[in-house]
């Protein structure tokens, strides 16, 4: 007989608790996530309109488990899951999730470069659902005091973060705003973002920033960078998921002098392509030093491609070729 572990049953309540209250409060599935995470925070059900029996029945699934019992990582796993579900469904096809291979990577990034640290700052200017911050959070549990910062314009992701983070007890504070107006978060030791690819619209405000482009829209993506550039501490470092074509760009020479100006390229790191449906939107990481007294030019800086996360032999080669980049540099 299968047994049902302990993160399977937690999807099943959180999953079939949004069924209900979704059917009943005409609510889509995602939004309805939304409303039963709030309900296993608050442990009670705030949503007064629904009818007794479905009160009865949300009330029995909720009892059937209880959350102190779970560590920050099977939440987070049930949560991807059935955020992944809600956004597979459709009701809203421009939002995205990091998926956790990619975080958990990142993190292990991030910890090599800064795990050293007792205090940290960290910001992710497009924190969507607060998976890819949460992944990294909880990966360093090492490090004592961790303040972190997410700001994202969609307000049903960045409902779905706070929640996230509220049932992994991850004290983010959160900003639901166009990150590329006036940001109020001072500066951080470490920013992570996996960008938003594209034009944006707003042309006022795009004129603000020194990679705006010459003419028509500026790219997101590019005023990003310099946004987070402004918002992280001297000597800090920046983890952007990024497209490969990012230096390949009309552009991309404008980034290129700008990065030189007041960043220095740490690493470039290609994805696998298997992450991606295609070939063309594949991603890479971009790993930044803000220029400050203490920061330091690679001899060479971190270029590699990895291999499929599910290839353990040449992953475990890898981490072995990125552990000797560091003895060497660091
Ligand atoms: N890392 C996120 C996660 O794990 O859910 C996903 C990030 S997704 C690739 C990019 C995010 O950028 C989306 O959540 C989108 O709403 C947000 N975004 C796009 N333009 C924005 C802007 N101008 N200001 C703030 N957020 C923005």
């Amino acid at each position: 007989m299968k047994t049902v572990s302990k993160l399977e049953n937690l999807f099943t309540v959180i999953n079939e608790t949004a069924d209900l209250i979704a059917k009943e409060c005409q609510l889509s599935y995602i939004e309805a996530v939304a409303e039963t995470g709030e309900n296993l925070f608050h442990g009670s059900i705030l949503q007064e309109d629904l009818s007794e029996i479905t009160k009865k029945n949300l009330k029995r699934k909720y009892d059937s488990i209880n959350l102190s019992t779970f560590e920050k990582e099977e939440i987070r796993k049930a949560f991807q899951i059935v955020i992944l579900k809600g956004l597979k469904e459709g009701a809203h096809p421009n939002h995205q999730m990091t998926p956790d291979t990619i975080g958990l990577f990142l993190g292990y990034l991030v910890e090599k470069f800064v795990g050293n640290q007792k205090t940290l700052t960290i910001l992710d200017p497009a924190v969507g659902t607060g998976n890819l911050l949460t992944t990294i959070l909880n990966y360093l549990s090492k490090i004592e005091t961790l303040e972190s910062y997410g700001v994202d314009v969609d307000d049903l992701l960045i409902k779905l973060a706070y929640i996230n983070a509220n049932l992994q007890e991850h004290p983010i504070q959160f900003f639901n705003q166009d990150s590329l107006s006036r940001l109020l978060v001072d500066p951080v030791d470490v920013t992570v973002c996996d960008l938003p690819v594209g034009y944006y619209p707003n042309d006022v405000e795009a004129s603000n920033y020194q990679l705006k482009a010459m003419e028509g829209h500026s790219y997101s993506h590019h005023l990003f960078i310099e946004q987070s550039i402004k918002h992280t501490k001297e000597n800090g470092y920046l983890f952007f998921i990024v497209p490969n074509s990012l230096f390949e760009t009309k552009e991309a020479p404008k980034l290129n002098q700008y990065l030189k100006e007041v960043a220095i390229i740490q690493g470039f790191i290609q994805l696998p392509l298997s992450l991606f449906k295609d070939e063309k939107h594949g991603k890479s990481i971009l790993i930044l030093q803000k220029r400050g007294s203490e920061s330091k030019q690679p001899k060479q800086a971190l270029l590699a491609q990895l291999p499929k996360f599910s290839n353990i032999t040449a992953m475990n080669a890898m981490m072995k070729q990125i552990d000797q980049w560091f003895s060497e540099n660091k």
